[in-house]
């Protein structure tokens, strides 16, 4: 397959890119920058090219490798120790929740599912009447949204659905349940559903192949497997002098013993909702607001397995197409948690390792993959008062963990969204329903399902809660005692320190987040590009 498709970072590479690998560097290295950006992802990718863009010397640094099309050969035992935080097993600190994060040039866009929504009206209007944001209009914001619509092909998707996602709009035409079809960031895809193992054909409008080669192409330098430590501040204690960090071995994971620092005039926070505040955290440099690292949302995600009589292949074609807000609506914004349905692909190692079960239980049950479908539950938190989400927190050797209490918002969430799930899969035919729970078993019909999950205990560690999207920790606000920065991500304490990735959502988005990442960065970008020319 690579030999017919051009890779995108190998011509990149020849053409004279300035990238460095931090596995190869034999000596400790110090650089300057007009602007540094820490984190290459969805914020920190779309942020350099804009600010590159607007003739900045811009220098990206990021942890994770440098990885191209020729790489992603759709297998999972790969992807995920290169691809992923913590090899696809980070977890909240109780273990209840397995969190997927990328770590690799372009982040979490290098492995994410292509679901693209702009923020729900109804989270912004929140934000300007509960946070102090009332710049943050439906209207104020459109622009933003339109050109990150612009620039990565975000669009209807026009192909068929897959047996997964035909699964959910059956069920939901059944129950009479309003749904929808889900844009996507691709030209040209290809269709075959392993974006989570990094896209083979450079389809997936990832940072990897728009942003960051646009930028690196105007002579934006790049510096991967670089993991900033810790940002230095000046005796003054108004801006930040300089940022300190290790190099990584072939491993990417492990310090080589070589170190780099950096002087740049501003930095660029972008290290995604965990790492960011973990850099802050590590580095001791408080905020007035004392909100560093509180406050993270995960949109806790449960899920629901149903056999199907047909051939689902949940495996193949594209991941997420299909998608319903029915539940998000039926209370109160800041009532009982509210939740969107969509499906996940289903791939087997990280089915293996989210279904309940195990040995030849887990097995029987796998063995029927083609036959099988899931729905999932984003729950949306930071609305209701007692949804207060987590806090970052860090490690005996400065590695960050999240702390997420389940508590009884979250647990009466999944007991309704597993009852929702349930009925809408026998509602569109499933053979058999079972929440992933370790003491749910196969149910055979709606009602067998709904006495189930009635009785289910709600306990961590026996369901089974995933997320794939971090949020908030660093939130912004108008006021400096209860946010962290502004509404452009300008940090309230150093006045060279600007944030834009996830983590300056005040509550979770309410929708798959890359969208919103994408255009708050290009909004706070274009608001620094304006400062630095100022002077
Ligand atoms: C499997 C998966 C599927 C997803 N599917 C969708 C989807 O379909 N639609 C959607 O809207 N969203 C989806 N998301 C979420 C979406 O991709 C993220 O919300 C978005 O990328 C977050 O952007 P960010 O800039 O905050 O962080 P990221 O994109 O995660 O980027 C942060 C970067 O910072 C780097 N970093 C961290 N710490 C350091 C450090 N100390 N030094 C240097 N670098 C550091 C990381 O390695 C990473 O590359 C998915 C995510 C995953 C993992």
């Amino acid at each position: 397959m690579s030999g017919k498709i051009p890779d995108l970072i190998r011509q990149g590479l020849a053409s004279g890119w300035k990238a460095m690998d931090g596995a190869a560097q034999r000596n400790d290295l110090f650089l300057s920058a007009d602007v540094a950006v820490i984190g290459s992802g969805a914020g920190g990718g779309i942020a350099a090219e804009a600010l590159s863009l607007a003739g900045l010397d811009v220098l990206l640094l990021e942890e994770g490798g440098l990885h191209s099309s020729s790489d992603f050969r759709l297998l999972e035992a790969k992807a995920y120790p290169e691809l992923y935080q913590e090899s696809a097993s980070r977890q909240t600190l109780d273990k209840a929740i397995t969190i997927l994060q990328g770590r690799a040039v372009g982040g979490s866009t290098v492995v994410n599912w292509t679901s693209s929504f702009r923020t729900p009206p109804d989270t912004l209007l929140w934000w300007q009447e509960n946070h102090g944001l009332p710049g943050l209009s439906v209207e104020a914001m459109r622009p933003w949204f339109e050109q990150a619509e612009r620039r990565l092909g975000i669009g209807p998707w026009l192909a068929e659905p897959n047996g997964n996602n035909l699964v959910l709009e059956r069920g939901c035409l059944a129950l009479g349940l309003r749904h929808a079809r889900i844009p996507r960031n691709v030209r040209g895809c290809w269709n075959l559903g392993y974006c989570g193992m990094g896209c083979p054909t450079n389809a997936k409008q990832s940072m990897l192949v728009t942003c960051i080669p646009s930028a690196l192409s105007r002579g934006a330098r790049l510096l991967s497997r670089a993991r900033v430590d810790r940002l230095a501040a000046d005796p003054a204690g108004k801006s930040i002098s300089a940022i300190e960090g290790s190099f990584l071995g072939a491993d990417g994971n492990t310090p080589s013993g070589r170190r780099f620092m950096v002087r740049a005039r501003h930095v660029v926070l972008a290290a995604g909702a965990i790492g960011t505040p973990a850099i802050l955290l590590r580095s001791g440099l408080a905020d007035a607001s004392g909100q560093t690292g509180r406050r993270t949302f995960l949109h806790p995600v449960t899920l629901s397995a149903a056999l199907m009589p047909e051939r689902i292949e949940p495996y193949n074609g594209a991941p997420q197409s299909v998608y319903s807000d029915h539940y998000m609506h039926t209370q109160p914004l800041d009532g009982a948690l509210g939740f969107k349905l969509e499906v996940p692909p289903i791939h087997p190692l990280l089915a293996s390792v989210t279904f309940p079960g195990f040995g030849s239980e887990q097995a029987s049950l796998l063995r029927q993959l083609p036959h099988l479908h899931a729905t999932l539950a984003l729950m949306r938190d930071g609305f209701h008062p007692d949804s207060r989400g987590g806090e970052v927190r860090l490690r005996s050797d400065g590695s960050p963990v999240l702390d997420y209490p389940l508590n009884d918002v979250i647990w009466d969430g999944a007991r309704r969204s597993w009852l929702a799930m349930a009925e809408l899969q026998f509602a569109a035919g499933a053979r058999l329903a079972m929440p992933l729970h370790e003491a749910a078993r196969p149910a055979s019909s709606w009602r067998q399902a709904r006495a189930m999950i009635e009785g289910l205990p709600l306990r961590a560690l026996q369901a089974r809660l995933v997320s794939a999207h971090v949020m908030g920790g660093m939130a912004m606000g108008g006021d400096p005692s209860l946010s962290v920065v502004d509404e452009w991500g300008g940090h309230w304490t150093w006045r060279n320190l600007t944030v834009l990735d996830g983590s300056i959502f005040p509550t979770s988005i309410g929708a798959n987040p890359q969208l919103s990442v994408y255009a708050f960065a290009l909004r706070g970008a274009d608001h620094l590009a304006r400062a630095l020319a100022r002077g």
